[in-house]
């Protein structure tokens, strides 16, 4: 587990500025949900996040250790994205034990470290299937089992729940809320979704256009919304 620090971070695409100076304190163990309207930058802030592109501007933080230039490998953070697409060939077992084989890990030593996270997300008992053979739920599962495999010290959610139904969406809320609790892992997730800001965060993050319009607890954004857009946004009555 680590803080996250977010110093007025930028990002430019050509000559088009996206994220446009956003400051954000996330604490060890801390669930942060970053909301906002498509095309706001939330992706683009988890990709910088993660090292998986360059900042233009500011300062990214993982506990005391400035992570602007290391590579994403050496971020300690692991990244389940929306479309968690699973090696289709590889069992459960060997999908999620896959980084740590790329990193050299011994098999017996793979095989503990899959092991626990199959305990920890009740995938044991399907360790030897193979993507094809399991529910939109199970695999979303698994695809968090790779994240969890390698105990990072923070997890980035890239709106991993959109392709479920409705009805899977709200079991999985509840499943990676009580990971969360299990597990502390400090945790920045991305949604469009109101609701799912609103019934998982520990701390929101509304963003717009770039930048960020309000950080609060659900209760504080719903009580005392900063601005307009903020309540419409969050649907609070002010
Ligand atoms: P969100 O995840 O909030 O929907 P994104 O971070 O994906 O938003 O995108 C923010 C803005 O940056 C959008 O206008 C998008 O078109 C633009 N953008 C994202 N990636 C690139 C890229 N690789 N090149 C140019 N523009 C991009
Ligand atoms: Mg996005």
């Amino acid at each position: 587990m680590a803080s996250v620090t977010i110093k007025g971070l930028r990002k430019r695409f050509a000559n088009v500025e996206v994220v446009k100076g956003i400051d954000i304190d996330i604490a060890d163990g801390e669930f942060v949900v970053l909301v906002g309207p498509s095309g706001c930058g939330k992706s683009t802030l988890l990709r910088m996040l993660a090292g998986l592109e360059d900042i233009s501007g500011g300062e990214l933080r993982i506990g005391s250790k400035v992570v602007n230039d290391l590579a994403p490998k050496d971020r300690d953070i692991a990244m389940v994205f929306q479309n968690y697409a699973l090696y289709p060939h590889m069992t459960v077992a060997d999908n999620m034990g896959f980084s740590l084989r790329l990193r050299g890990m011994p098999k017996t030593q793979i095989a503990d470290g899959v092991s626990r996270a199959a305990d920890v997300l009740g995938l044991s008992h399907l360790l030897a299937r193979y993507p094809r053979q399991l529910s939109g739920g199970q695999r979303q599962r698994v695809a968090m089992g790779r994240a969890i495999v390698r105990a990072p010290q923070v997890f980035l959610f890239d709106e991993p729940l959109s392709n479920l139904d409705a009805k899977l969406r709200v079991a999985m809320r509840a499943e990676i809320k009580a990971l969360h609790q299990k597990l502390s892992t400090t945790t920045v997730y991305v949604t469009h979704d109101q609701i799912e800001a609103m019934t998982m965060a520990d701390k929101i993050v509304v963003m717009r256009d770039g930048v960020v319009e309000q950080i609060g607890s659900p209760l504080e954004l719903y009580d005392r919304p900063a601005n307009l857009f903020v309540a419409g946004f969050i649907g609070s009555p002010a």
